[in-house]
């Protein structure tokens, strides 16, 4: 190769090095599973997440971020339910296997809620388990968060816990549609027509705090509202949201560790 050549394609190379560096970060929560994971030594673990994208750098340097525990003197227990406004509608949804959880997103028109005068329209809901936030440093099996954004890209992430007990209505509606993507290596599974009012709530005191999205890029002031009444899901249910998405850290038979960013 010429010398002009080398050049030409060192600069091509350091062209596509660049562009593949500087990929923003999209505003929902982050989609591809390859670039984070919750090994808690791993180079992309919790603990670097915010030095993997500079959008990202709130992971690592944020002064509001989730999750935290509940007893947390950030967390203020709200008992009017006048503040949480849910006017949620039936819509189309598909279950994504995102790599480190499950998402359930709506495609149409979900509906919203109303968090002090702002309307969140409501995007998806995932799962996590064990759950992300504590009470009084114990974690629960599994928490659903129910992700909204407003018009001006600001999130509300709307909070459930459970424990292990009775099966939970909502979960057992999804139940054949869970046990099909566990099964499969797709991505997406239509989910058809979901309506997130059958999200079991159950409680009109809340846990009101200020914090942030738990995964990258880990946005700052997000409105989190927990729901204070624990819920139940079985034994199965839990397990299957873990085998569904096939990732080493959600592994059944894995002690979970703490997850710290
Ligand atoms: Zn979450």
């Amino acid at each position: 190769m010429g010398k002009v050549a080398i050049q030409i394609f060192f600069s091509i190379a350091f062209f596509l090095l660049l562009v593949s560096r500087i990929r923003p970060a999209t505003s929902q929560e982050v989609e591809d599973e390859e670039e984070f994971n919750y090994d808690p030594n791993g180079e992309n673990g919790p603990a670097n997440w915010g030095r993997i994208h500079p959008e990202w750098g709130a992971c690592s340097n944020g002064s509001m971020q989730s999750p935290i525990d509940l007893l947390n003197e950030r967390v203020e227990v709200v008992s009017h339910l006048g503040r949480l406004n849910r006017s949620y509608k039936p819509a189309n949804a598909t279950l994504r296997n995102r790599g480190h959880d499950m998402m359930l997103k709506w495609e149409g028109d979900a509906g919203s809620i109303d968090i002090n005068g702002t309307e969140y329209l409501l995007k998806q809901s995932h799962w996590h388990s064990p759950s992300e936030h504590s009470i009084n440093g114990k974690r629960l099996a599994l928490e659903v968060h129910m992700v909204h954004e407003s018009v001006d890209g600001r999130f509300a992430v709307v909070g459930i816990m459970y424990m292990i007990g009775r099966p939970d209505s909502f979960l057992s509606s999804l139940t054949q549609k869970l046990q099909s993507v566990a099964g499969s290596s797709e991505r997406d599974t239509v989910a058809g027509v979901v309506d997130p009012r059958s999200i079991k709530i159950g409680s009109r005191k809340y846990y009101r705090y200020i914090g942030s999205l738990t995964i990258p890029p880990c946005t700052e002031n997000t409105t989190w509202t927990i729901v204070r009444k624990v819920r139940t899901a079985t034994r199965e249910q839990v397990r299957l949201l873990r085998v569904a998405v096939h990732d080493v850290s959600s592994h059944p038979d894995l002690e979970y560790f703490p997850y710290i960013k």
